[in-house]
């Protein structure tokens, strides 16, 4: 894959900024490492030259893509998947942003009954496609839930309508936050792990082949993604359950 750059310098004669295009070789690389050299950028060059058959000083950057840890045999080995750029600069990688244009003053309204995973996704959806969402979600914010996590703990006693299935993040807030599955219709997920890293999870999800959060980082993604939901216009009222519908026509 070849790839333009814009590059700016000065001309010294005239004091000028001056801005030139370049084509960059981007090569996409499978290599595999013993598990203590995985990490190593000089390891990886290497590799990753020998690959492609060019000194290793033609290597101009590289980009992880991919990451798998093959544990079948006794010596673990990582398998790599790279973006190389050869004889040229590796292009900046931008980490994943998630904004969108701001609501119209009459946009149009969607109610979100829970705010679980899908009801956050559905709400950013709605969002991106200018409509304001309220979500109803009849447990607390995932910070005054915590708290209620203690009594089922302690007692045996769960708390009705926060627990660690009812509240800001549903189900998942508390889960493991693993983010594969065995399943093999998966669909387009690299959007889904964007919008994850944007709002605070790791960047190796990105490229990990087992993604995971941790059950330590997700309440913060969770109230990261009620942020954005918030700034960018849509509604999110907790301790407000949905008992029944008014049917019209
Ligand atoms: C212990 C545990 C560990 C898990 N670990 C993982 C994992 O590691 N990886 C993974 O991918 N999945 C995991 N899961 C599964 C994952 O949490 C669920 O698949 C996911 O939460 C489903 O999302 P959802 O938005 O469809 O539903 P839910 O998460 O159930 O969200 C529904 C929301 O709606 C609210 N609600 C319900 N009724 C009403 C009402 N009448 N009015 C207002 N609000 C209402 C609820 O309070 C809740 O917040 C785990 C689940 C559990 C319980």
């Amino acid at each position: 894959m070849w790839m333009t750059q814009v590059v700016s310098g000065r001309c010294a004669s005239e004091g000028l900024k001056i801005f030139r295009t370049v084509e960059i070789r981007i090569e996409s690389v499978d290599i595999v490492l013993p598990l203590d050299r995985s990490e190593d950028d000089v390891a990886r060059r290497e590799a990753a030259a020998a690959k492609l058959g060019v000194p290793v000083s033609r290597i101009g950057g590289i980009v992880l893509r991919k990451h798998s840890i093959d544990a079948r045999q006794r010596a673990i080995k990582v398998q790599l998947r790279l973006d190389v750029a050869v004889d040229g600069a590796m292009p900046e990688q931008l980490k994943p942003l998630w904004s969108v244009p701001p609501l119209a003053f009459d946009a149009r309204v969607v109610v979100i009954v829970g705010c679980g995973p899908a009801g956050m996704f559905a709400a950013l959806r709605c969002l991106e496609l200018g409509v304001r969402p309220i979500i109803l979600e009849r447990g607390k914010d995932a910070s005054a839930r915590r708290f209620d996590l203690a009594p089922i703990l302690r007692e045996g006693r769960v708390i009705e309508e926060s627990n660690y299935c009812f509240g800001e993040g549903g189900a998942g807030t508390f889960s493991d936050g693993k983010l594969y599955t065995r399943a093999t219709k998966r669909g387009p997920v690299a959007k889904v792990y964007e919008i994850l890293v944007a709002h605070g999870a790791p960047e190796r999800v990105l490229t990990d082949a087992h993604p995971h959060i941790g059950s330590n980082l997700l309440p913060n993604v969770v109230k990261a993604m009620r942020a954005s939901i918030i700034a960018a216009g849509g509604e999110v009222r907790f301790e407000t359950k949905v008992v029944d519908f008014l049917l019209k026509q």
